[in-house]
């Protein structure tokens, strides 16, 4: 399930950071002392043999991240689990779902534990893994979820492509509500979703084939009303119109429902397709400026719980392309917050608190149980970031093996310094000052 990490770090105290944890009702100038592994306390004037000054900057739980493509089985051209968790580490992420549309697909046990295997040799963070709901992700046949989880896995999806026929997604829902597993679904109906970019009025102008709103929030529909009807405990992923998102919310209540969107359905829109390049091809695609802005209120409110980032690299091969040939899918993980906070906090649009508990908090209860947040007793999974650095995104500074970003050359606001898991700094953005000694 996780990264084995069986020597405690030293005692660490941080001094003077802001920390920000909205589950804990934290918001203020502190200090914080980290032994073995967890978070020992929260107060004034605390000593240790390791000090940190952290004046300026701010402490986050750890970003929780429940949609990434590592690539790994099968396309380590691409990402690894080094690469992958080393990206994830840069952008502040404690702990990572990965999908399992790798080659092989990830949906015999074998797969699993020689994955869980790799984790514990590669990751630098809490790496997690979904497999697959179907055999090959196509639809017809069940997965051995019960095995599967035995192995190790932690939740099942068709992601990638989604379950088309609800007949055979009631009779999944129906195995996995039986073992448990949480179900992630991307929910897309092929028969109407068709194009490559979404069906509006800049798909027109480009003379390219769209894919309407409803390709999306006929499968989401779909699939509330039997998570609604079955009792399995599903997670609706990449939300990425209002009509989706709305359809979430009437279910709250209804069903035992969570739901995400991205960064980039929130900041970016289907404009961005009149450059024709093959760097904005993505699944759902990106969507007019109604439904980015109804999915932000969506966030806002708590309609839909959290964020993820659908992380999925891709070499240069498969984006360099025209945008129908290109491979969808943009890199996630070392962008999200900077992006979310410059394009939505900074605009006043979204509260700082709801997006720290939107990378953290929340997807952190759902992957991690009730309790996740800065309290004494908790794994030290921590994320520290300067709000006030700019930095303008390079393709030679990502992480990921992978540099297909759609915020290359943009100015963005926010960097993260560091980022501990079980109080080891995994990431480290500040040289020597972090741990200097007293
Ligand atoms: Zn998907
Ligand atoms: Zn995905």
């Amino acid at each position: 399930m996780t990264n084995a990490r069986t020597n405690a770090p030293e005692e660490l105290v941080i001094r003077g950071v802001h920390i920000l944890d909205p589950s804990s009702n934290l918001d203020g100038i502190s200090d914080i002392r980290l032994s073995a592994g967890l978070v020992n306390e929260v107060g004034k004037n605390l000593r240790g043999p390791r000090y940190l000054d952290a004046d300026g900057l701010y402490l986050f739980p750890g970003f929780v991240d429940v949609h990434a493509h590592w690539r790994t089985p099968g396309r380590e051209d691409e990402e690894t689990i080094e690469s992958g968790s080393a990206a994830a580490a840069a952008g502040g992420f404690t702990s990572v779902v990965m999908m399992p549309n790798t080659d092989p697909v990830v949906d015999k046990p074998v797969v699993v534990s020689g994955l869980l295997r790799r984790i514990e040799k590669e990751s630098r963070v809490r790496a997690y893994v979904s497999a697959a709901l179907h055999e090959g992700l196509k639809g017809e046949r069940l997965t051995e979820m019960r095995l599967l989880q035995e192995a190790g896995a932690f939740c099942v999806s068709d992601d990638g492509l989604g379950t088309q026929k609800a007949g055979v997604l009631r009779n999944a829902m129906l195995y996995a509500k039986s073992t448990r597993l949480p179900i992630i679904l991307h929910c897309e109906d092929h028969t109407l979703a068709t194009g490559v970019v979404h069906d509006g009025i800049a798909a027109a102008l480009a003379g390219l084939p769209g894919s309407p709103g409803s390709a999306e929030d006929v499968a989401t529909a779909t699939a509330l009303v039997l998570a609604a009807e079955t009792g399995a405990k599903v997670h609706v992923t990449h939300v990425s119109t209002s009509l989706s998102a709305a359809l979430v919310g009437f279910f709250k209540g209804r069903a035992d429902v969570t739901a995400d969107t991205t960064p980039h359905h929130l900041t970016l829109t289907d404009e961005l397709v009149s450059t024709l390049e093959g760097l904005y091809r993505v699944n759902p695609p990106l969507r007019p400026d109604g439904d980015r802005l109804g999915v932000g209120d969506a966030l806002k409110s708590g309609i839909l719980d959290f964020v993820a980032t659908d992380h999925a690299p891709h070499d240069a091969s498969e984006k360099d392309l025209p945008l129908e040939e290109a491979a969808p899918g943009f890199l996630g993980h070392e962008t999200a917050f900077p992006a979310l906070y410059t394009k939505l906090v900074q605009t006043g649009k979204l509260s700082l608190s709801r997006l720290v508990e939107a990378m953290s908090s929340s997807p952190g209860q759902w992957l991690r149980g009730k309790g996740y947040g800065i309290s004494p007793g908790a794994p030290a999974d921590l994320t520290l970031v300067d709000l006030s650095d700019e930095w303008i995104l390079r393709e030679d500074s990502l992480v990921s093996r992978s540099s297909n970003s759609p915020y290359l050359g943009q100015k963005l606001t926010a960097r993260i310094v560091g980022t501990m898991v079980g109080g080891e700094l995994i990431y480290n953005g500040l040289g020597a000052k972090f741990g200097a000694r007293a």
